[in-house]
């Protein structure tokens, strides 16, 4: 290997973009970092919300990948449909790039064609088209159903669907059509962000009953019967709708045929630095969940500890300069 080193960051979402800004930082300029993603705009999902009733416009939530050039990062547009861990090969719209090392960022895909009619029957919030459909579709409303779904119990943001229906609550009553519109949650999940721990979890509930939205827990749809507007669940309930919008949609998992010998080397054990840092949270939990040393659990028992950072100390440079395993970076 030569002085002159290539850093290959797939994804230009919040990861990847933190990544290759982190890097390029970090790296003397004789070093490559190259930014690989399929659309030339970043968009800062957790504003697609405030898209959906019509709080920001789409242009105030993206920006051009483009931007970083001036940083010294290198943007290549493109799909990434295969890539190789071990020799460090990404193929690209047919071309195969190969990095010194790599970071994979390509965040998580939603498979709602899983779920028959799911595809056809709502908009999807967690995308442009699907938050700007809905906006104007919202707008277009003056009275009747509006249901906010979740499709699947697990899903990226666990937060926007209680967020989004609150949102929309908040926007139909600036508008003083809140009393002609009910607003009905179905989760597929038992409670909201119950990820966060019990206490919390009903916290949310009640901010959300209090705005007068009716929820409605474990309500796994299996079918939405797209001309009679209406949703089936596992359990055999039914509910009709004018206007559907799901905030979360069963992940398909990553698209990319990715050839990782990672897992094959830890014999399907997840790798050290996230063992080290699950302990560690776990740990933190324990001691603020237990009331025998900590008196009552609080309203944050259960959130996970922001993690130290990573890169600024000499070791992470000298882990992509050097020959050592890095968390993030794949030699
Ligand atoms: C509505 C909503 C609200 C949210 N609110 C919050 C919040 O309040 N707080 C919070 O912390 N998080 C929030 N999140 C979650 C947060 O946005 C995600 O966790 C974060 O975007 C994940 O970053 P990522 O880089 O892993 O993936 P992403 O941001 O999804 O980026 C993946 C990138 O990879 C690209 N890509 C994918 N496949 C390919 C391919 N094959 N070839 C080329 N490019 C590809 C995509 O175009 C994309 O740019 C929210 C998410 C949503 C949808």
């Amino acid at each position: 290997m030569g002085d002159h080193k290539t850093v290959l960051v797939l994804g230009g979402g919040v990861g990847g973009l933190v990544a290759a800004n982190r890097l390029r930082k970090l790296l003397s300029a004789r070093h490559r970092v190259v930014l690989i993603d399929r659309e030339r705009q970043a968009v800062f999902q957790p504003s697609l919300l405030w898209v959906a009733v019509g709080d920001r416009t789409p242009e105030a939530i993206q920006r051009p990948l483009a931007m970083l050039v001036r940083k010294g990062v290198e943007i290549r547009i493109g799909t990434v449909e295969k890539l190789d861990a071990e020799t460090r090969t990404v193929r690209v719209e047919g071309q195969d790039l190969v990095g010194d090392a790599l970071i994979v960022a390509l965040g998580a895909d939603l498979a709602p064609e899983t779920i028959p009619g799911l595809a056809d029957g709502g908009h999807n919030l967690y995308t442009l088209g699907g938050a700007t459909a809905f906006r104007d579709e919202l707008a277009a409303l003056t009275s009747g159903r509006v249901a906010v779904l979740t499709a699947s119990p697990a899903y990226k943001c666990p937060a926007a669907p209680y967020e989004a229906a609150m949102l929309i609550a908040g926007a139909l009553r600036r508008r003083g059509i809140r009393d002609r519109v009910q607003i009905d949650l179905y989760s597929a999940e038992a409670g909201p962000m119950l990820v966060t721990g019990p206490q919390l979890s009903a916290g949310v509930r009640g901010i959300v009953e209090s705005k007068g939205i009716a929820y409605h827990p474990e309500h796994q749809v299996t079918k939405v019967d797209v001309a009679a507007r209406r949703l089936i669940f596992a359990h055999g309930a039914t509910a009709d709708f004018d206007l559907l919008v799901r905030a979360a949609a069963p992940g398909a998992g990553g698209r990319t045929r990715c050839r990782t010998p990672q897992r094959e080397r830890l014999g399907g054990r997840r790798p050290p630095h996230v063992r080290n840092s699950c302990r560690r949270r776990l740990r933190h939990r324990r001691r603020h969940r237990d009331p025998a040393r900590n008196g009552e659990a609080t309203p944050e028992s259960g959130r996970l500890c922001a993690r130290g950072s990573r890169g600024r100390r000499p070791q992470h440079r000298q882990r992509v300069d050097g020959t050592r395993g890095a968390p993030y970076v794949q030699r």
